[in-house]
């Protein structure tokens, strides 16, 4: 009898440890999120362009921080997660490299190893192992091996959105494809495998490349700013450049932990600046973590005047678009996350009179 008391004292207490472990744990599980953000680096030296580059320490810096603070994971962990709407660990980041310099392998990858961070570099296939400052095939295979992806940049970093002369819509259009196609080929062939992953040159595109590349299968990036999300167009994906005037943590730490801001409609489709442009950008917005009080859209450091009905935000477009890239950011604080903002971007490109654009 007594031995029984006993054995049903050792059942409770070890059940009740057993619930009460498992709602430890369950407190401290991290909350999971239909959000992450992608970072966008070039050079990482301190004797190249500085528009484009990141100096090593800074880089170091950066990523101390991102150790300290978030869940870096490879971009096709991320991409896949979102596409297939399953929630990511609050906090998760991806970084991501354009242009192939060997740079990345002299000041950046050490780093990398050092705290175990996978990141994907976008490359030029054809100016691997050629052009002076690029990456060669036996340093990708080297960075392949110790967590890095390699993607698509195109064969030549054109400016996809350059007409040729006489060049009809659809001749440009498969004149470009092919371009992104061969690269993805030249690709394969080097390294055994395909993410059909692109990141834009510039970040430049259009609506006809968009669909084109999205209906072929690809996972197209860009550069503006922005959270990722299950809603967000795979065609364009957001990423924040991290290099040049935008390498200050003070300012970059806010964009990594910013969210997908969710614009469930906007009325412009196309990012490329006509002869007809509309007089205003209508958004739709799924303001269910935020107050519509507080969206602020930015023109060129200057807040823009908006009115809102509902849960609709007007946006009236600026009468006189610069050649080349420019974009409105909006922003929202987020009720539920404090001090972190929901962040949405709309590019324009607008070409020279001859139809080029400029770098
Ligand atoms: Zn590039």
């Amino acid at each position: 009898m007594r031995q029984s008391i006993i054995q049903i004292v050792i059942i409770v207490f070890t059940s009740s440890w057993w619930l009460f472990a498992s709602y430890a744990l369950s407190a401290k599980q991290e909350p999971k999120l239909n959000n992450s953000v992608i970072l966008q680096y070039h050079h990482v030296a301190d004797d190249t362009p500085a528009i484009t580059s990141t100096r090593p320490d800074v880089f170091a810096e950066h990523m101390a921080y991102l150790a300290e603070h978030y869940h870096v994971l490879p971009l096709k962990t991320i991409i896949n997660a979102l596409r297939t709407g399953t929630l990511l660990p609050d906090r998760t980041i991806a970084i991501t490299f354009d242009d192939g310099y060997a740079n990345i392998f002299e000041h950046a990858h050490p780093i990398m190893r050092q705290y175990n961070f996978p990141y994907t570099i976008f490359v030029n296939p054809p100016a691997i192992g050629r052009a002076g400052n690029q990456l060669t095939w036996k340093q990708i295979a080297i960075m392949g091996s110790q967590g890095a992806d390699f993607a698509n940049h195109t064969l030549d970093h054109v400016h996809l959105l350059d007409r040729l002369d006489d060049e009809t819509e659809s001749e440009w259009l498969t004149r470009v494809v092919n371009n992104i196609e061969r690269a993805e080929k030249q690709l394969t062939n080097q390294i055994g495998y395909s993410l059909k992953y692109l990141a834009y040159p510039f970040g430049e595109f259009n609506t006809a490349l968009k669909d084109a590349l999205v209906e072929r299968g690809y996972v197209s990036f860009a550069q503006y700013s922005g959270g990722v999300a299950s809603f967000s167009d795979f065609g364009a994906i957001p990423r924040f450049p991290a290099g040049g005037r935008y390498a200050n943590l003070k300012t970059l730490r806010t964009k990594m932990a910013s969210l997908a801001f969710p614009v469930t409609n906007n009325t412009i489709t196309d990012p490329v600046i006509t002869g007809n442009m509309p007089e205003m950008m209508v958004l739709t917005l799924d303001n269910s973590d935020f107050y519509m009080s507080m969206v602020s859209c930015f023109w060129q450091g200057e807040r823009m005047e908006t009115t809102r009905n509902g849960n609709v935000l007007t946006v009236p477009l600026p009468e006189q678009f610069p050649i080349g890239r420019s974009r409105i950011n909006c922003t929202a604080p987020s009720k539920e996350h404090r001090g972190r903002y929901y962040w949405y971007s709309q590019p324009f490109f607008k070409a020279r009179a001859d139809g080029s654009f400029p770098d």
